[in-house]
């Protein structure tokens, strides 16, 4: 038994390896049935993933993973159920993007400094040319021989304190969770147990995101352990908030993180999707209830 949603996942559109029609198509084939495509700070491949969607019996939930700064520390926010068309996120999304090109200059400039030259153009040959990543510049550093894999390479440039760092301000917390629900959308709070937070940080912000009217929290995510799958259940059920699930899916290179091998939620939550009527032959949520 796994979950059949999965509502959070990664296209070209920002640092997945998939473009959106492969990404559905290869969840689909693993069995899930709800997808959410929730790249990082747009909604650019939204509509080839719903194409996609129609073609392989595959419910696609429009989202998006918003760039948070809370507490001095990034926090990534889902919004899931968002209207890509809605004018106000998309203006939030862009000022993102803006500065994510800023920054990208900016992280170029410190490797050169370290004797890595040429990222920049390195990194944005491995992006879509419309969003750049750190993991774009993980990418380049490891087909340079640099350092032999991606998370090495965030460990020793990419991470506070390293060469290749570059502190910023990203969306206000408040900010992000106005966005999503001006789109129509709801929120969900990303991989908790990955910011390493202490317990009473971690519950602090989760307060604050009940008090902005928060829906739910990821408590099933390819990043978190068994444990963190009951550690974050019961913080769920503390905050009255509901559970998502997501494999956080950026590439088959990733295979410890594929398609189809999300646990079922923990039985004490309450899934996010309990409140959604889904119609998988017409292919998108009819009503949340
Ligand atoms: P950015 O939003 O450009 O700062 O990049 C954040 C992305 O980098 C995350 O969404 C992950 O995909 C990736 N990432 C962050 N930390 C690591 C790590 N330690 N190892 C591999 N990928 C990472
Ligand atoms: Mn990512
Ligand atoms: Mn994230
Ligand atoms: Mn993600």
């Amino acid at each position: 038994m796994f979950c059949e949603y999965d509502l959070h996942s990664h296209s070209t559109a920002s640092d997945g390896t998939l473009a959106p029609r492969e990404l559905v198509c290869r969840a689909a084939n693993a069995g899930v049935r709800v997808l959410a495509l929730t790249d990082h700070d747009t909604t650019a491949g939204i509509e080839e993933a719903q194409s996609a969607a129609a073609d392989c019996d595959l419910v696609l939930i429009p989202g998006v993973e918003i760039s948070v700064t809370w507490n001095k520390q990034t926090v990534h926010i889902v919004g899931l159920n968002v209207d890509p068309e809605n004018r106000a996120l998309q203006q939030g999304l862009r000022e993102m993007r803006a500065f994510r090109d800023w920054r990208a200059l900016a992280i170029a400039e410190r490797l050169e400094k370290a004797g890595i030259s040429d990222a920049y153009e390195g990194a944005l040959a491995h992006s879509n040319g419309t969003l750049v990543s750190r993991t774009h510049f993980a990418r380049y550093l490891v087909e340079q021989g640099v350092v032999s894999d991606e998370r090495k390479v965030f460990k020793h440039y990419l991470v506070n304190g390293k060469p290749g760092f570059v502190p910023g301000q990203w969306a206000e917390l408040a900010q992000a969770l106005a966005w999503i629900h001006g789109a129509g959308g709801v929120a969900v709070v990303a991989h908790p147990a990955r910011y390493r937070m202490t317990r009473s940080k971690l519950r602090r912000l989760f307060r604050e995101f009940v008090e902005l009217q928060g829906e739910a929290i990821e408590v099933v995510s390819g990043s978190h352990s068994r444990d963190d799958y009951f550690t974050m259940a019961r913080h769920a059920s503390d905050f009255g908030l509901l559970a998502s699930a997501g494999s956080d899916f950026h590439s088959p290179d990733n295979p410890w993180i594929e398609f189809g091998q999300l646990p079922l939620l923990p039985d004490s939550c309450r899934p996010l999707w309990s409140e959604w009527a889904i119609d998988t032959a017409r292919s998108n949520i009819l009503k949340a209830v």
